[in-house]
């Protein structure tokens, strides 16, 4: 499958072509014909799956369709977080560089000033986190009357974020007649719920991490004591080699005290939370990206969203204590077809949350021995093949619909392969 037999125009084609992508993920064969046919989506993906280009391309190519200019924006995306916002709208202006399409970012913890100035100027596609958007319309600085596309971006993250009313709010604000689109890694009721009230005859995409982007990801446990737990880690890190990893933190306390650790053992560090501001945040990732920064330590808020090409270790330093943010954390690793590996550094008290991911998984992860000499004594179960058991969560998962059985599949186009 190729990305010209998706039915984009040469300039898209063009454009990811730049990127360096050859062949579309199975959520961009799936997305692209259905969303440029104007159908609404209801997707369950997680980050990894190439699910942005998936939307972002097609609807790129709707906008092109009309010669008139427009000044409000045309199309909404609804992100959780800043960093998903900032990295979608980045997304939307690389995919979009041959064509003359504005594209603005909203989100809270910066100026409102500047905002306002680029909605001004006018706008095409505009990307945004629910509060600082209903901030603008508050203020009415902003017009929602030509919206025209509406895609929720990580649903299942702005629910459990709380964004629940504010999203409602922000739909009175558009025009009954649009194109819409859900994303979401997990599926709820409250999920459902938001889909059946939203989305109009959807087309039904599901694509697992396990046969796509993330195939690539090696999961191990570490047994070990919450005292070692700052040793084993420098002890990975040294031994390792280990160019770089995203650190994750159950609280903003610990990442800091960790990076602080990290910091006296001679490893390169810095932590990413909400307690740091955008630009604290901004520079950090971008020191992180060019590779100035080693280890990033971030809380689960903060890492959400976050576009890090090819890393290859992420370390569960604390279990999350939702088994689903599990899944989104590993998902930082192993994207777009590249290996990685998630290490998960598990104390005694944190037994019950592994067993409750591994009920999730549907797999029990593979405890992995260290070797490593602790300054107090680390029990090391005898180790298991990585490989043979991430294939057989695969199965498993793959068995099991993501959707509803009450939702019917969409009747598919003669263009979708899978
Ligand atoms: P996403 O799931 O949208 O967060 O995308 C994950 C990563 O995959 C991003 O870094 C994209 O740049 C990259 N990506 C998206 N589509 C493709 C593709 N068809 N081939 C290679 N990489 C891709």
């Amino acid at each position: 499958m190729s990305f010209r037999k998706l039915g984009l125009r040469t300039d898209l084609l063009r454009a990811v072509e730049a990127q360096g992508y050859t062949i579309p993920t199975p959520i961009q064969v799936r997305a692209i014909p259905m969303v440029i046919e104007g159908r609404d989506i209801l997707a369950g993906a997680q980050t990894g799956t190439g699910k942005t280009a998936a939307f972002a391309l097609p609807i790129l190519q709707r906008l092109t369709e009309s010669k008139k200019k427009f000044y409000h924006p045309r199309v909404l995306v609804l992100a959780p977080t800043r960093e998903l916002a900032a990295q979608v709208a980045e997304s939307f202006e690389i995919y979009g560089r041959y064509l003359s399409l504005r594209t603005a970012v909203i989100f809270g913890g910066v100026k409102i000033n500047p905002q306002i100035t680029k909605l001004r100027h006018g706008v095409d596609i505009l990307v945004a986190t629910p509060g600082r958007l209903l901030d603008h319309l508050g203020r009415k600085t902003l017009d929602l009357s030509q919206i025209e596309v509406l895609v929720l971006d990580e649903a299942d993250r702005m629910l459990d974020m709380g964004f629940i009313h504010d999203i409602r709010k922000v739909i009175k604000y558009l025009p009954a007649n649009r194109q819409n689109m859900l994303f979401s890694a997990t599926y709820s009721n409250e999920i459902k719920r938001m889909a059946d009230g939203l989305l109009n005859n959807p087309a039904l995409i599901e694509v697992s991490r396990g046969n796509t982007a993330a195939e690539g990801v090696t999961q191990q446990v570490y047994q070990v004591s919450q005292a070692d737990k700052r040793f084993l880690l420098s002890s990975l890190i040294r031994d390792g080699k280990w160019s770089q990893a995203l650190v994750f933190t159950r609280t903003k306390h610990r990442a800091n005290k960790l990076t602080k650790q990290l910091l006296s053992d001679g490893i390169s560090a810095a932590a990413i939370h909400g307690n740091k501001s955008q630009a604290t945040r901004t520079r950090t990732l971008a020191d992180f990206k060019s590779g100035a920064v080693q280890m990033l330590v971030a809380t689960d808020i903060a890492a959400r969203g976050l576009d890090i090409q090819q890393l290859p270790h992420v370390v569960n330093f604390d279990l999350p204590h939702v088994p689903e943010d599990y899944i989104h954390r590993i998902g930082r690793t192993g994207r777009a077809g590249a290996n990685g590996i998630a290490h998960s550094l598990v104390s005694a008290d944190e037994q019950n949350l592994l067993a409750g991911i591994e009920r999730l998984l549907k797999l029990k992860i593979p405890v992995k021995k260290t070797g490593i000499q602790m300054p107090i004594a680390v029990s090391t179960p005898t180790p298991v093949r990585v490989r043979k058991n991430t294939q057989k969560v695969r199965r498993k998962r793959g068995n099991s619909s993501w959707l509803p059985s009450s939702f019917k599949p969409a009747k598919q186009t003669g263009r979708r392969a899978s």
